[in-house]
């Protein structure tokens, strides 16, 4: 059976993935329910489980009510965030294989934006419908990386490897739209840059278009994000500094 994946805008700038397959679905990281709900409620969807990358408000806002309507779904979060997600039912850490819509998903550690952070992937030999695929939460978005609430750069160095070793047609699957304002910062870092000036280019047209610009894919990434090309984590330490105190 086919899977499809979509993305839900909500808040200002928070993306919701709904993973979909046959009359079931699977919600990654819920800001809010009102507007999952109607999607799912519109497709006559079931949800079968949420999946949770990390603790923030804006990722785990809408599970609760969203259990209300779908009780029986489960809600896979990190072992070590159960004080900060108590509702969790299925408790992961990385490494984990987990069964989801009759795929496998791998658990991937990514602890630098928060310290319990983690990452979901399916193959594409599990779902060559949607997979390779990444939910990465705030961890790699396009054109930048999460900021360093609870880990170091050392840390987000890591968890960026990490992800770097999926395919390049991996769709990366980041939970904000922020790649304009990502790749504007980019582009005044490496204002020689001709593959940045492209992107940021590209990405200005189909903002003006109300379109998102996600999911990205990891080649993408590869040869215009930043952070993933930082040579080691002093050099993501220096990034991360300037960017934390750009203006925009
Ligand atoms: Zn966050």
């Amino acid at each position: 059976m086919n899977s499809t994946l979509h993305a839900l805008p909500v808040l200002r700038d928070n993306v919701v993935w709904i993973w979909q397959r046959g009359s079931d679905a699977v919600v990654v990281d819920p800001a809010i329910a009102a507007p999952v709900r109607e999607y799912l409620h519109g497709l006559g969807l079931t949800l079968q489980a949420v999946l949770q990358t990390h603790h923030h408000q804006d990722h785990i806002g809408g599970t609760l009510d969203l259990l209300k309507a779908w009780p029986e779904a489960e809600v896979v979060a990190s072992i070590d965030d159960r004080d900060r997600i108590p509702f969790q039912t299925v408790s992961v850490q990385g490494g984990e294989q987990i069964t989801v819509l009759g795929t496998t998903v791998k658990v991937i550690d990514v602890a630098a934006h928060t310290r319990a952070h983690i990452a979901f992937s399916v193959s594409a030999a599990s779902d060559p419908t949607i997979g390779p695929v990444l939910f990465c939460g705030d961890t790699l978005f396009a054109g930048g990386c999460g900021r360093l609430f609870e880990g170091s750069a050392a840390d987000m160095y890591i968890a960026l490897q990490r992800l770097n070793a999926f395919p390049a047609d991996t769709k990366v699957c980041c939970a904000h739209e922020y790649t304009e304002s990502n790749l504007r910062w980019a582009a005044q870092q490496r204002p020689d840059d001709s593959l940045i000036a492209a992107r940021l280019n590209e990405v200005q047209q189909r903002r003006r278009r109300g379109e998102l610009t996600l999911p990205t894919t990891l080649g993408l990434e590869r040869v215009s994000n930043l952070f993933l090309q930082a040579e080691d984590a002093g050099a993501l330490a220096e990034l991360r500094e300037h960017k934390d105190a750009w203006q925009g």
